[in-house]
């Protein structure tokens, strides 16, 4: 007898919601389950906004995932006649030797991107929101900008929805046990048989894949917006989005006004303090918030902000700072999206994809290659 579902896919946040979409518009009988709410306050999707880039400091090896990116990101959009990515610019700032600075250029020269490098006198005429160090530059971006992820999680289950998916929100996935024919899948009382299964569930990734324990590491991450006193230089058509290296392995990341508690800043990684995953909400702390006003009021000036609303997320980190896409060594039915150290919200319209490819396809033409278990282990391994 054939197994009722074709693939279910585990956790429904950033990843899980396209996968599930990508599926279900390829015709595939797929089942979708959310422990909670999607985008819901205690996982790695909400908060307003998300930086997307182009000219991918980190490696430039993922500028051709980007550019499927920002296609699937417009495809979205037409199905939802809806606005999820927003293109403004993206200031990437740091002294001319820094990550943040030559990593840039590397995937500008290598792709041939458009890219506009200010230095500080410049900066300052045009930017005048920035607080700089006189021997700092900025490369500007523009195809850079910002996605709505609240948005783009519920449009891709509203799309799944309409193209046949079932979707189970408020459901838990306690076990998955796969065996020759398929994989079982329990959920309190209530068993599923599908013959394969995509988890991306975040920052819990490690309890369905336990091979991943002490592998990923889910930390606490905040953010913090600031009403700035004079709303003209944080208007996102005067202040773009920004990163800025900070030395010393700390950079910093923000956004201009786009909702009405103005302009959002976060450490990446914050203090890369480790939490589980399971813990009720941590929230903001004094010392979070005093990173938080010492930057703006060192590095956003001219804002002369006053900070009116705070949150904490997670990101879940994993060896090297890289993704996770893969199936499960010696299961071929597993496949296993990590949650993506921080970085991964402006891929997941190509991630959706991916996903959906290995789950129908066994294998993907995307270059992948980077994102494999084996290297996954292999950094692990020198990182100890
Ligand atoms: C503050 C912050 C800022 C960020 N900034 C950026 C940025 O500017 N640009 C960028 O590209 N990326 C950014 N990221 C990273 C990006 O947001 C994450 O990589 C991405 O959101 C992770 O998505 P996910 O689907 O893996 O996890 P989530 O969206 O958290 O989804 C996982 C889901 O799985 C569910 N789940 C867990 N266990 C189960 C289970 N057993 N059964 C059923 N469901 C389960 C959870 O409830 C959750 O909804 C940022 C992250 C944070 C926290």
């Amino acid at each position: 007898m054939s197994n009722p579902y074709d693939v279910a896919v585990i956790g429904l946040g950033a990843m899980g919601s396209a996968a599930v979409s990508f599926l279900a518009a390829r015709g595939v009988r797929v089942i979708g389950f959310e422990a909670a709410s999607p985008a819901h306050g205690l996982g790695s999707s909400h908060g307003d906004s998300r930086l997307i880039r182009l000219g991918y400091f980190e490696d430039p090896s993922y500028v051709p995932l980007l550019h499927r990116a920002y296609e699937n990101w417009r495809g979205l959009e037409n199905r939802l006649r809806e606005r999820i990515l927003h293109v403004t610019g993206v200031l990437q700032i740091g002294k001319p030797d820094s990550k943040i600075i030559t990593g840039t250029r590397a995937s500008c020269d290598l792709y041939g991107l458009a890219s506009d490098t200010l230095f500080a006198d410049q900066m300052r005429k045009r930017f005048p929101v920035f607080g700089l160090d006189d021997d700092e530059v900025a490369i500007l971006d523009p195809n850079g900008g910002w996605l709505k992820p609240e948005s783009a999680i519920w449009g891709y289950l509203r799309m799944a929805a309409a193209d046949g998916a079932a979707l189970h929100l408020g459901e838990k996935v306690e076990e998955i046990a796969p065996d020759d024919n398929g994989v079982n899948i329990v959920v309190g009382d209530q068993k599923y048989r599908v013959n394969r299964v995509i988890v991306a569930t975040g920052s819990w990734i490690s309890q369905l894949i336990p091979a991943l324990q002490n592998i990923t590491n889910p930390i606490r991450q905040v953010v913090a917006w600031y009403r700035p006193a004079n709303g003209f230089v944080t208007d996102p058509l005067r202040m773009p989005a920004f990163l800025r290296d900070e030395g010393t392995d700390s950079s910093f990341f923000g956004f201009p006004e786009i909702g009405p508690d103005g302009v959002k800043i976060g450490r990446h990684a914050h203090f890369m303090e480790s939490i589980d995953p399971d813990a009720p909400y941590c929230a903001v702390n004094d010392a979070d918030r005093a990173l938080l006003d010492d930057f703006a009021a060192k590095r956003l000036p001219g804002m002369q902000g006053r900070r009116v609303n705070e949150t904490t997320c997670r990101y879940t980190m994993l060896p090297g700072e890289n993704f996770l896409l893969d199936h499960l060594p010696g299961e071929n039915r597993v496949i296993v999206a990590s949650p993506c150290s921080g970085h991964g919200f402006k891929f997941t319209s190509v991630i959706g994809e991916i996903l959906a490819d290995l789950a129908t396809k066994g294998g993907t033409d995307f270059p992948i290659e980077a994102f494999t278990f084996d290297r996954l282990m292999k950094a692990a391994q020198s990182a100890d």
